[in-house]
């Protein structure tokens, strides 16, 4: 029997300082530590290890640079009221972090190693996880290859990290209705692509979309279908839902849709509420005809960051649909309220989603309410 790896812990001598918990946005500062692992054909993976954040050394050949062979997750850690420290569904992210690797013949992880080590990575930084209401510590798990080779072939050498960032709430002033451009020049993706894979090369073809619908005013674009830009796929980086006559219809997921987990902890919530919800393919035509005709009741995207994005207005070839009079519908908002609850521990969590990280030291209750 393989043994299985032990992981090494290098505390860092000189700790950061901590941001102020109203400054801290998403994804600009970072931990004291970070966790890395190796890969090596004639090795595997191997040499796991929780170090002191710092930069890493890369040969410039390295394959990532020239052909884009890397993937990556998120998901975030949450504090509750009495001190614990949870994850949401973090399984699933590491299924799907092997799914996107398979795409990218990226070697497969061991997720039950990579799941421990991000308990204790999360245990060591167990200081930056924010208290204030809305804040959470988020999570990025990603793997890049290594091999200083020019040729086009899947790399020999890997690395895969963790990193962590503490984020301040998506939300400060409450559930917020955002404007959205359906896109119908460029794609995201296309069936038989990487749609379906968390890797790098995804966002960059989006990025210059989403600079076009910035300047004109909308927060993010809506995906076509890269064959007949008709049918619809995501919202900016976020799986998309319209409630419509009642029923709530999200597109299946064809090949070139991200499997959110948020995604697929709403389908579930919904069931769980007895609310006709249903997967099927969705043309923007039906989308309007349904806005036009009054059925069109409420439209929200869902991804980690935000968990419920409502939609307030859609623009298509110049033709505004104004949804819910552009405010934030009440199913939206009771989506919203149930799953970030579940997450925070302040509700119950009927279907056993959260997995609390053991051995961190439980946080003085005292100190974390001093502030509210
Ligand atoms: C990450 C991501 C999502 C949302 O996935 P969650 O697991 O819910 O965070 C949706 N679409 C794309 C393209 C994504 O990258």
């Amino acid at each position: 029997m393989v043994q299985p790896l032990e992981i090494t812990i290098e505390r860092s001598v000189n700790k950061k300082e901590k941001p102020p918990e109203d400054q801290l946005g998403f994804g600009t500062y970072f931990t004291d530590h970070m966790f890395i692992m190796d890969y090596a054909i004639e090795k595997g993976w191997h040499q796991p290890r929780i170090v002191p954040y710092q930069p890493i050394l890369l040969d410039p050949a390295a394959k990532v640079f020239h052909y884009g062979q890397t993937i990556f997750e998120g998901l975030k850690a949450y504090l509750t009221d009495d001190g614990r420290t949870l994850l949401f569904r973090p399984q699933k992210n590491l299924q799907r972090l092997n799914r996107s690797n398979e795409r990218l013949s990226i070697p497969e992880i061991d997720e039950a190693l990579v799941l421990d080590a991000l308990k204790q990575l999360i245990a060591v930084d167990q200081d930056w996880i924010p208290t204030e209401a809305g804040t959470s510590l988020y999570i990025r798990p990603f793997v890049f290859a290594t091999q200083p080779a020019l040729g086009v072939s899947p790399s020999t050498h890997y690395q895969f990290m963790i990193i962590m960032s503490p984020v301040g709430a998506y939300y400060p002033e409450g559930v917020n209705p955002v404007k959205i451009f359906v896109e119908s020049e460029y794609v995201r993706t296309v069936i038989g692509g990487v749609g379906e894979a968390k890797t790098a090369g995804n966002y960059a073809a989006g990025l210059k979309a989403q600079e076009i619908a910035k300047e004109q005013g909308y927060s993010q674009v809506l995906w076509l279908d890269g064959i007949h830009r008709k049918y619809i796929e995501e919202v900016g980086s976020m799986n998309v839902f319209f409630k419509i006559k009642g029923t709530v219809y999200t597109p299946s997921l064809n090949g070139s849709i991200l499997d959110g987990i948020t995604r697929n902890s709403i389908i579930h919530l919904l069931k769980h509420w007895n609310i006709p919800v249903v997967e099927q393919i969705l043309s923007i035509e039906e989308l309007y005809e349904a806005g036009k005709a009054g059925f069109l009741e409420e439209a929200f995207g869902t991804g980690t960051a935000a968990v419920i994005s409502p939609i307030g207005e859609l623009s298509w070839c110049d033709e505004k649909l104004v949804i819910n009079q552009g405010q934030t519908g009440d199913l939206s908002q009771r989506l919203y309220d149930t799953l970030s609850g579940i997450q925070r521990g302040t509700i119950s969590d009927p279907f056993d989603w959260m997995l609390e990280v053991e051995g961190s030291a439980p946080v003085a209750v005292s100190s974390k309410n001093s502030n509210l």
